[in-house]
């Protein structure tokens, strides 16, 4: 079993030096950072550490061609080598989106997930507090006790506006669909921009109840 070996003021380090902690502990080879490619904000931070990071994007067959646009993007402008895990060959297009979310995303987010990470021994996300109130109390690192693998949240304490100087300075592209309302970018059928001052993720699977896919539960 990986155990959490954690300094004692890991909350108060920025996340460059959490990702650092991160692959000095663990290995790069053996830390997957999954993007959803909603900003560039961790992929850039990543790479910036460790050029050799494993940067992973579920591709769950209805992604925005915004967010290819920014895989695209950081392909070429920072060389970054994404991980593109997909469904099982099995998992063909279909109506589950409309019918079904839970199963939807079991097929096409959970179960892939837990492909790209077999074998690791830590799990880098973006989750931050500021996502919504589930997220509320996202600690910097936790041992995941499902998934057997220690999983790590450097950017949990970030701002809104942390995020955006940090992509200012650094002159990252941002996902189109950021400056048309969406907060929070999943699948095409399962997003819509958010009205002002609605919570930032009120435009995922908005009018089901659900508010987490099943990744980061
Ligand atoms: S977010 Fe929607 S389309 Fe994407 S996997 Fe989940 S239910 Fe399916």
């Amino acid at each position: 079993m990986t155990l959490l070996q954690a300094p004692a003021d890991l909350e108060q380090l920025h996340p460059t030096e959490v990702l650092r902690w991160a692959f000095d502990t663990y290995g790069v080879a053996d830390v997957a950072v999954t993007s959803s490619f909603e900003d560039a904000v961790l992929v850039h931070l990543a790479l910036s550490v460790d050029p050799a990071a494993d940067i992973v994007l579920l591709d769950t067959q209805y992604l925005f061609a915004e967010t290819w646009w920014l895989v695209e993007q950081m392909q070429n402008r920072f060389d970054a080598k994404v991980r593109v895990v997909s469904p099982r060959p099995e998992v063909q297009r279909d109506n589950l989106w409309q019918t079904d979310v839970e199963a939807c995303c079991a097929v096409r987010k959970v179960e892939p997930l837990a492909r790209a990470l077999n074998g690791k021994a830590a799990w880098v996300t973006g989750v931050r507090r500021v996502d919504g109130p589930t997220r509320a109390n996202t600690p910097v690192a936790s041992f995941d006790i499902n998934r057997n693998l220690v999983k790590i949240n450097p950017l949990a304490a970030w701002t809104d506006d942390d995020m955006s100087l940090y992509a200012e300075i650094n002159e990252l592209p941002a996902n189109p669909l950021s400056a048309r309302g969406y907060p929070s970018i999943g699948c095409w059928p399962c997003t819509r921009p958010v009205a002002e001052g609605e919570d930032r993720r009120g435009g995922r699977w908005a009018g089901s109840g659900k508010t987490e896919c099943g990744l980061h539960v």
